[in-house]
């Protein structure tokens, strides 16, 4: 019981230097809000991998670099996707 300050752990998690294109990597992030009647086509949400059907509302997130990859995210998804950067559940 002597060892508790080897426990001492100041890095961040792994992974966490390279920042994601949802983190600033190309830009700002801006998010748009797509409502029900907008949403014509199916994506994929890169948080859950699931689809996000027609007519359901959710965000778009464009970096202002690279706008060519915005993706389609369900709301809840875009927004659990902070916490867990932060938190790594
Ligand atoms: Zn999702």
């Amino acid at each position: 019981m002597t060892e508790r300050r080897a426990k001492k752990r100041k890095r961040r998690s792994p992974g966490a230097s390279a920042p994601s294109m949802w983190d600033g990597l190309y830009g700002t992030v801006e998010v748009r809000r797509v409502q029900p009647y907008e949403a014509h086509k199916e994506y994929v949400c890169p948080g859950c991998h699931r689809t996000i059907s027609k007519g359901t509302g959710h965000v778009v997130c464009v970096p202002s670099d690279a706008p060519d990859l915005r993706r389609h995210w369900h709301k809840g998804c875009w927004e659990r996707r902070d916490r867990r950067a932060k938190r790594q559940t």
